[in-house]
């Protein structure tokens, strides 16, 4: 079985054992608490919402750029 460990590089928890059961010792630990140093094999790690609020700077010119192409299409 597989058992938590404190990973001295970010102090939180890494995996210790035989490694064929990540997937429960995964869900035992509370969010956020992972360590994520080593990768986690059978894991489906969630993803988080890091990536997703990038686009307020390109966005604007984006949306100019549309309009103006919508305008002559019209046109
Ligand atoms: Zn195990
Ligand atoms: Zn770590």
């Amino acid at each position: 079985m597989c058992y938590r460990v404190e990973c001295k590089q970010c102090k939180e928890y890494s995996r210790g054992g035989c490694g064929e059961h990540l997937a429960t010792l995964y869900a035992s630990i509370d969010k956020g608490k992972h360590c994520m140093c080593k990768s986690w094999p059978g894991v489906v790690v969630p993803t988080e919402e890091t990536a997703t609020e990038q686009t307020p700077s390109g966005g604007v010119s984006t949306s100019a750029t549309t309009t103006t192409g919508i305008s002559r299409f019209l046109h």
